[in-house]
């Protein structure tokens, strides 16, 4: 059985390719106000201008808020561990844009409002045919 690698959801990322592309997060730019989004969209939220194109974000940002979460995420995610406890946090993109995604630590005591942080995936869950559903999620920067 060969177990394929799906999006969480439509417009929200460009998963890492086999070649060792890295993925990306996906959003839109409003052509006429500027505003970008995470996740592409079809109408500003700022402005209801329809003239928006697809960007890709950047993959480092600094954590502007977070929480560990004890129970489980909604679905499509269908356990068991390890995705729980998980942080959750807001991250902070030079694009001057919140992205509010799972973090790879659930510690809080290694968790801390300002640090750097950098875009990964991993495995959130995997669907009915057994495919592994790939989620973003920020990792604190790790020393040099
Ligand atoms: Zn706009």
């Amino acid at each position: 059985m060969t177990i394929a690698q799906v999006s969480l959801r439509d417009g929200m990322m460009k998963l890492p390719g086999e070649a060792g592309e890295k993925g990306t997060l996906l959003g839109s730019r409003c052509g006429n106000c500027g505003e970008r989004f995470f996740v592409i969209r079809e109408i500003c939220e700022s402005c209801q201008s329809t003239s928006l194109e697809d960007i890709q974000l950047s993959a480092t940002g600094s954590l502007y808020a977070f929480s560990v979460m004890y129970y489980p995420p909604p679905p499509p995610y269908r356990g068991p561990d390890p995705f729980v406890p998980f942080g959750i946090g807001w991250v902070e993109l030079p694009e001057g844009l919140l992205v509010y995604l799972p973090l790879t630590e659930s510690n809080p005591r290694k968790l801390q409002v300002g640090m750097k942080m950098d875009l990964t995936f991993g495995v959130f869950t995997e669907d009915e045919q057994g495919n592994d559903i790939i989620v973003p999620l920020f990792a604190p920067r790790q020393e040099e």
